[in-house]
Formats: C-alpha cells, sequence, structure tokens
C-alpha cells in the first residue's frame, strides 16, 4: 500500500478473457467497503490476441486511475506472457499471480505444422521470478474446467486474488452475486473458492513447459475432436476465416459448425480465436 493508503491492483490479459468483470467485481467489492475507487481500463479486444487491461486503485481517497510502473501491489495475469509485459508494473515486495495457461496470438504461429515451434516467449516464470519475489501459479483454467464452465476462469482467478487482499469472502461472494447474470451467480461463486481455496497446492505447480506442451501437441495423432459450442457462438466467423484446413463454416443460422474434422492439423487457432471460448480442440 502506497503512503496515502491507495492500493493498486492490476488485471490484464488477452480480449474475451473475462479482465472486465474481474475487475468490475473487485470494484465493487471495494465500494461496498466503503472506499473511493477509480479505474482505467482498455476493453472491447473481442478478438484473442487483443490486450485487456484493468487498473483498479481503492483506498480512503484517489488521486488518479492510472497506475505508475513499479506500484503496483497485485498484478493479475490471465496468461503468462501478459504478465511478463506488465511485470514491470508491480513494486518491490508486489505479488503476481498468474494463469499458467497460454493464449498464443496467430501472430506468433507463422508456421502452421503441427509439430512447429512458435515465436511464443519462452521462460517466462524464470523471468517474473528474476523480477518479483512473490510469484503465483496456477493453471485456473483447468479448475474452471472442473467446476464444468472454461468460461469461470475469470472468477476462479478472482477467488486467488482474494487470497492476498483485505476483504472478507462475503464481500466477495455479494459482489458476484450483484455482478453476474442470475443464473451464473452460484457457478461463479463456485469457481471463485474454488480458485481461493485451491490456490496453495496448485501454485506450488509450475507453468507447463515448452517440452511437454509441444510433445503432447505431436504424439496425440487420433483423430481430433472438434466441438462447438452452438449456444455460445455469436456467429463472427473469425474461426471459420483462420482454419487453415477449412474445416469449418458457418451455417444457416449463422453459427460455425465443423464440415472437416478429418483435416484438421491441430494448429488450435479456431480454439484460441474464438471470443467467445466456443470452439474446443481435443
Ligand atoms: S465459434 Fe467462435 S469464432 Fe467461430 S463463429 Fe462462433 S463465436 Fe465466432
Ligand atoms: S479446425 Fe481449428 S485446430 Fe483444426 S485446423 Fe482448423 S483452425 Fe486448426
Amino acid at each position: 500500500m502506497e503512503p496515502n493508503g491507495t492500493q493498486n491492483v492490476l488485471i490484464v490479459g488477452v480480449g474475451g478473457q473475462g479482465v472486465i468483470l474481474a475487475s468490475d467485481i473487485l470494484g465493487v467489492v471495494c465500494m461496498n467497503r466503503g472506499y473511493q475507487v477509480k479505474k482505467s481500463e482498455v476493453h472491447g479486444m473481442a478478438k484473442r490476441g487483443g490486450v485487456v487491461y484493468s487498473h483498479v486503485r481503492y483506498g480512503a481517497q484517489v488521486l488518479s486511475p492510472t497506475i505508475e510502473p513499479g506500484t503496483s501491489d497485485v498484478l493479475l495475469a490471465f496468461e503468462p506472457a501478459e504478465a511478463l509485459r506488465w511485470s514491470k508494473y508491480v513494486k518491490p515486495g508486489g505479488t503476481i499471480i498468474v494463469n499458467s495457461r497460454k493464449r498464443i496470438p496467430p501472430a506468433a504461429c507463422q508456421d502452421r505444422r503441427m509439430d512447429a515451434p512458435t515465436r511464443y516467449p519462452q521462460g517466462i516464470e524464470q523471468a517474473l521470478r528474476g523480477q518479483v519475489g512473490d510469484v503465483r501459479q496456477f493453471d485456473a483454467e483447468e479448475l474452471a474446467v472442473e467446476i464444468g464452465d472454461h468460461r469461470m476462469c475469470n472468477t476462479v482467478l478472482l477467488g486467488a486474488l482474494s487470497s492476498v487482499c483485505e476483504f472478507e469472502l462475503q464481500d466477495w461472494l455479494g459482489a458476484i452475486a450483484a455482478s453476474v447474470k442470475p443464473k451464473t451467480v452460484e457457478r461463479n461463486q463456485k469457481a471463485f473458492l474454488a480458485g481461493r481455496n485451491a490456490q496453495f497446492a496448485a501454485m506450488r505447480d509450475s507453468l507447463p513447459s515448452e517440452k511437454c506442451e509441444m510433445s503432447r501437441s505431436v504424439t496425440c495423432l487420433d483423430a481430433p475432436e472438434i466441438a462447438i459450442h452452438d449456444s455460445w457462438c455469436k456467429g463472427c466467423e473469425i474461426c471459420v476465416v483462420v482454419c487453415p484446413q477449412a474445416c469449418l463454416k458457418m451455417n444457416e443460422r449463422n453459427r460455425a459448425e465443423v464440415v472437416k474434422a478429418e483435416a484438421c492439423i491441430r494448429c488450435m487457432l479456431c480454439e484460441w480465436m474464438c471470443p467467445d471460448l466456443a470452439v474446443r480442440v481435443q
């Protein structure tokens, strides 16, 4: 906390990960506790790869909405490369909480062969630890999938954030209930608790190594399963356009559908690029 009592939390990720909702919920928690809150954000990056960030500052009196480099108490990163990009904002003695699940931007996949290397940064974990002592990492998406909805990854991460904030559990659960759609309150609260409770065990896990990730893609030679969640698809056509093998097309209802699964090379672009997390390739 700064001398004037202002607390800085920087939340970063890429489009579609729910960064803004997470920061909104944090803002509600702070306001309900009587703090003044100021936020500054970039949003609307619906396409994967677009950087999204939200500065949240709270305290008795907050004079500016933006966090200066080297002054953030906590960096909550929804994606490892984004953690690296924003790590210079963390103050000495600050904390980085990072989701280990990568979102590799299309520009880093210039060679789309199945075993081709990407230009995604290597050695992120070591680089973060070199800058900040307290780096806590875990696979938030895996916890969200266990709950039954991988879109809840942002609430899982919010649960992890809650472990380094001063607020009570009920503050968070109330803010979640006030901020999400009524039919998703229970699931979001469950995801939040998973992040909050699983953090210590999960954060002992290290980031998956490049070697593991590559060997998985090289050795999985069965026919790929491409699943499109029809009710989540908004018909933006991004997956159809990015697929190098023309495996997908838009149907008469303007929803994406699989037409040539056997040609799939598991480049994963459709899954990574879908702004609504509607595509899963296995
Ligand atoms: S599946 Fe995703 S990327 Fe494809 S059309 Fe639907 S919303 Fe767009
Ligand atoms: S269906 Fe998806 S994973 Fe398969 S080739 Fe097309 S974009 Fe790549």
